[in-house]
């Protein structure tokens, strides 16, 4: 830790004491008391000493965690809904098939018993339906495995970090 000096000319020999989290800041990220007083003056407040920037790591991983806890919640209702449609579906094709059949014995009675489902397919608003469920699943199934190689991509670095 103690090679991490400041790199502007005149601070050679100042120790850097924190980050600037100003996001519009164009100067180095990295400051020492003579960047803070001359470079970053305007925004003293947004430089964080290292011993305060566990607050500021601490508070967003707190509400990421609060906000993942409601997200899995949520997809967890949802998975259950896909799944109860699909079951539905999957019902719903069978009763086609057998549809099928029941009109070639011509037995009209039956097909009586199902005709509320081929009017729904009938009206081409089922189909809207299940366009609409695929889509969503496919996008929850795409966040999930993105937040997984995002994951990874950490660990991967701070293993490397740590072997050097
Ligand atoms: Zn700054
Ligand atoms: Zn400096």
């Amino acid at each position: 830790m103690d090679d991490f000096k400041c790199t502007y000319e005149n601070h050679e020999n100042d120790k850097i004491i924190g980050f600037c989290l100003n996001q519009k800041c164009q100067n180095t990220t990295k400051f020492c008391l003579k960047c803070l007083i001359d470079i970053h003056q305007d925004h003293q407040k947004d430089c964080i000493p290292f011993h305060r920037m566990i607050e500021f790591v601490n508070k967003p991983r707190q509400n990421l965690n609060e906000l993942q806890t409601k997200f899995i919640k949520i997809s967890e209702k949802l998975e259950k809904s896909f799944q109860q449609f699909f079951k539905t579906i999957d019902q719903e094709a069978i009763i086609l098939e057998n549809m099928d059949n029941i009109l070639k014995d011509q037995d009209y009675s039956t097909f009586n018993e199902y005709i509320h489902i081929l009017k729904q397919f009938y009206s081409k608003e089922k189909y809207n339906y299940i366009c609409i469920f695929y889509i969503y699943k496919k996008r929850i199934k795409n966040k999930k495995t993105n937040s997984i190689k995002l994951q990874n991509n950490i660990r991967i670095r701070r293993n490397s970090t740590w072997q050097k």
